[in-house]
């Protein structure tokens, strides 16, 4: 007789959810905790974008779309990317968040044996859909700085190498490639003939000088998305960070027709298409200026710098809204996150993202008072380590 975990696949076995579960299972015991470990923002969907999803559902947009995408949607995203990437990046697939694209993009490309490199911190997503496919990750260190060291990629190239990830601006480091890396990846791929994965989720987060004229940076210096010099590139972006729609579910995928084909194949039998009214309302979205909420974040980037680095080894993130300090020495990052966890500051453990188990978390999407609060815990803390 079988029991019940009899029936539980080895692929399902093989994705160990332990280290994340960790930190939710102590957070749901804390009392309104100070929380700084939330991957969204803390500003809310633009309200016209509110409206339209209503008005949407109301004038019947409520049956399947065709799987790639309401036509308007992608026509509209395929003119915004073709004049920032300089080039016709042809047919837009619309996908269920960037989640959605990850999940067809590897299932379209991976196949048993298959290795796929990212730098190590990581978006934990890469090396569990990567172990799904049956392919085998292959974390880069890029510790202590985050950046793309070419010398260490390139040792872990084989001949089974296929993919290689990349995401700027990075979660869980904050850290964004800067344009010498961005070339140094893709002479690496031209070079191995490798598919170069560009996640952009935290696209518009972007914090130094040389990023701030945002709209027109693109345009003009071409910094910092692969798409733009490599045409062997799937850019991945999506509403989730930028418009603060994580409920949503709505993301986009532009790249080689082969792909995207296949992905569009995969995403008929899985997803079916991305929600209908919402993706009404996200075109709406597209036209609201979000520049506020990029230099809200940039200022609670430097409030929580500044904080953190009187008692922590901190490298100053360009983008995104994470920060992942070193834990004091002496002791492990999982340590140190539990102490802050008993002192009601909950962070997440570095090794949740890293196969190092030297830093932590911090997500700066919070609050201005939150975040001085969370600060000067974590900075006792340190202190008294
Ligand atoms: N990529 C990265 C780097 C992320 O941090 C996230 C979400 N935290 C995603 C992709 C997935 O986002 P979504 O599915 O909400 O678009």
């Amino acid at each position: 007789m079988r029991t019940a975990s009899d029936y539980v696949s080895r692929r399902a076995l093989g994705v160990d959810a332990s280290g994340i579960r960790k930190v939710f299972d102590l957070a749901a015991k804390m009392k309104d905790p100070i929380n700084l470990s939330i991957g969204l923002p803390d500003f809310d969907v633009p309200d016209v974008a509110k409206e339209a999803a209503i008005e949407a559902i109301r004038v019947g947009h409520n049956r399947y779309t065709q799987t790639q995408g309401i036509a308007p949607l992608r026509e509209r995203l395929r003119k915004d990317l073709s004049a920032e990437m300089g080039r016709d990046v042809g047919d837009v697939l619309i996908t269920s968040g960037v989640s959605g694209g990850l999940f067809l993009a590897i299932l379209a490309t991976i196949d048993p044996g298959d290795e796929a490199i990212f730098l190590d911190p990581y978006f934990v997503m890469y090396k569990h859909l990567l172990t799904m496919a049956g392919g085998k990750p292959v974390p880069v260190d890029s510790y202590p700085d985050f950046h793309f060291h070419a010398d260490r990629v390139e040792k872990a190239i084989t001949p089974k190498t296929k993919l290689l990830i990349l995401n700027s601006p990075a979660n869980p480091t904050g850290a964004v490639m800067s344009e010498s890396e961005v070339r140094a990846a893709i002479d690496l791929a031209r070079k191995h003939d490798l598919l170069l994965i560009s996640d952009e989720i935290y696209e518009p987060f972007l914090y130094s000088p040389q990023h701030s004229a945002l709209s027109t940076q693109h345009l003009t210096s071409g910094l910092p998305s692969p798409a733009r010099l490599y045409d062997k590139t799937l850019l991945l972006r999506g509403f989730s960070k930028s418009h603060a729609m994580t409920g949503w579910r709505l993301g986009y995928a532009v790249g080689p027709e082969a792909i995207i084909s296949q992905m569009t194949k995969l995403q008929q039998y899985t997803f079916v298409c991305p929600p209908s009214p919402l993706q009404y309302a996200a075109l709406k979205a597209l036209d609201v200026p979000m520049g506020d909420a990029v230099a809200a974040y940039r200022r609670k980037r430097d409030l929580v710098f500044e904080r953190l680095s009187r008692k922590f080894e901190v490298v100053k993130p360009e983008g995104a809204f994470y920060i992942f300090p070193k834990a004091p020495a002496g002791s492990t990052a999982s340590a140190f996150v539990s102490k802050a966890i008993e002192n009601n500051v909950l962070i997440i453990p570095g090794n949740v993202f890293s196969e190092r188990d030297t830093h932590f978390r911090v997500s700066y999407a919070t609050t201005d008072e939150k975040l001085k609060q969370g600060c000067e815990i974590l900075c006792s803390l340190a202190g008294s380590s």
